[in-house]
């Protein structure tokens, strides 16, 4: 185990943190009165340790990103061995390397699995990137195919696909439109399946039908000629843990092909393991044109991302020139190497079966335990993601104090306190956990939850 830093230290890097770095997604001023950020320096399996010596179990596997846990000896050695070799070079000048080459050739056969013609790889460093060249993939496509009208995306309001200025746009987070527009023209918002807040009480098969209604009508409404994509997160991530019923993604992609639009899955978060097959989409049964991937890509060990497209879409793509675009950073040959021998630990240790069939299940079964909690309205999962919704009144949807986000923050913090990690979004307490999470620690993570409810309770009561 680390030692803690001493008192002197830990407070030294608190003033330094508040005084010159700006954390991602944060309230600035909150930060200040709260004396800093807690500042993580060790991590292993699916604990991490803060500079206080306070030990968390990774409820959160970072951010969506650590599946294969904190600690892996073997990621370090090949990117040590890689930067040895070569630590960088681009794919600007007809040049790649062999680390992008094989990882590509690995990230194809996964993707291949129910949808053979998804084939080739686009490399990035982040999940906001690749939803940057799918937009523009997307938009150049259809021009080379002599439809440049058809530019419009539709994609789900409260949808998560990033922070850049694609990214945040292509999402449907309507705070963080707010902040940073104009927003990139030509997308559009449409429903979430989100039945628990939008459907509740409803049957999921007509839930589920409405959902896809609202897509068809906005077809109609832009013009059928007129769309070019539709984009969604198998199941949404940072929108709350959302998943859509079992009949949603196929009806979606029936929907796609009968006006001949493309169908992108943003499986930043689904892919890799997550609901217990390669790709999100594999559980649903659909075949998407394009997919964004990134996160479990390399367990978060390095920034990489890619975007998977179609033979069919590449073949368009080689009557146009050169596609311009493309980072500094694209198939960076350590990154690549990383994310290469991350993919090889979850073959080699079954992490994708395990979660479908050993991890997830348990989980699914032990949140149970909190379904008939005072303030539990629903629990909900898939493979290793999921979520508790906190509600006033039991056997309803009513929030406290009649509005979302209250019991959420209140009980995520309790939650850190007693030791688990994990992220509360709006009034959801949501989990995704390293894929080798054990079942012991998956009990550690529900009675966490479970405690931190009863502590909650009556402070929420009392408001
Ligand atoms: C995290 C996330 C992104 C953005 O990835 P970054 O690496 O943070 O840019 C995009 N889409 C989804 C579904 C995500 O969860």
């Amino acid at each position: 185990m680390p030692v803690p830093a001493s008192h002197n230290e830990s407070t030294e890097l608190k003033a330094l943190d508040l005084a010159h770095h700006l954390p991602a997604q944060a309230d600035y001023q909150l930060l200040e009165d709260l004396g800093g950020s807690r500042i993580i320096t060790h991590a292993e399996g699916c604990v991490i340790t803060d500079i206080d010596g306070k030990s968390l179990l990774d409820g959160m596997a970072g951010l969506w990103c650590v599946n294969v846990g904190y600690g892996r000896t073997e990621l370090a050695e090949v990117a040590y061995q890689q930067m040895l070799e070569l630590p960088y070079y681009n794919t600007f000048f007809k040049t790649a390397t062999e680390p992008a080459i094989r990882l590509a050739a690995k990230i194809a056969d996964k993707m291949s699995e129910g949808n053979p013609d998804l084939k080739h790889v686009f490399f990035n460093s982040s999940g906001s990137e690749a939803n940057d060249t799918v937009l523009r993939l997307v938009r150049h496509y259809w021009t080379l195919k002599g439809e440049p009208e058809r530019n419009v995306i539709i994609s789900r309001r409260n949808a998560y696909h990033g922070s850049t200025v694609a990214g945040m746009s292509l999402g449907g987070m309507s705070f963080m439109h707010t902040q940073g527009g104009p927003l990139v023209p030509g997308i559009e918002h449409v429903r979430q399946p989100y039945m628990f807040n939008e459907g509740f009480g409803e049957d999921p098969i007509a839930f589920a039908d409405a959902c896809v209604k609202d897509i068809e009508d906005r077809i109609l409404s832009v013009g059928p000629d007129k769309i070019a994509a539709f984009i969604g997160e198998p199941v949404q991530g940072a929108g709350g843990v959302i998943i859509p019923p079992e009949t949603y993604w196929p009806k979606v992609e029936a929907l796609c092909r009968k006006y001949g639009i493309l169908l992108i899955c943003d499986e930043v978060i689904c892919g890799f393991g997550r609901l217990g097959q390669w790709f999100g989409h594999q559980h649903y049964g659909v075949k998407p044109d394009i997919i964004a991937m990134a996160k479990g890509l390399s367990s978060g060990y390095l920034p990489i991302s890619a975007v998977g497209v179609s033979g069919a879409i590449v073949e368009v793509l080689k009557t146009g020139g050169d596609f311009v675009h493309g980072y500094t950073y694209s198939g960076h040959p350590t990154a690549a190497a990383v994310a290469l021998r991350n993919i090889e630990i979850m073959e080699r240790e079954d992490l994708i079966a395990r979660t479908r069939e050993v991890t997830g299940p348990y989980l699914a079964q032990a949140l149970q335990r909190l379904a008939a909690h005072p303030l539990v309205g629903e629990v909900r999962s898939l493979g290793l993601i999921g979520a508790v919704e906190i509600v006033a009144e039991k056997g309803t949807n009513t929030r406290f104090k009649g509005t979302e986000g209250t019991a959420g923050p209140l009980v995520r913090d309790i939650c850190i306190k007693n030791g688990l990690m994990v992220r509360g979004i709006r009034d959801s307490i949501v989990m995704c956990p390293p894929l080798i999470i054990s079942e012991a620690e998956i009990d550690q993570l529900v009675s966490t939850i479970e405690a931190s409810l009863n502590e909650a309770e009556p402070q929420l009561r009392a408001l």
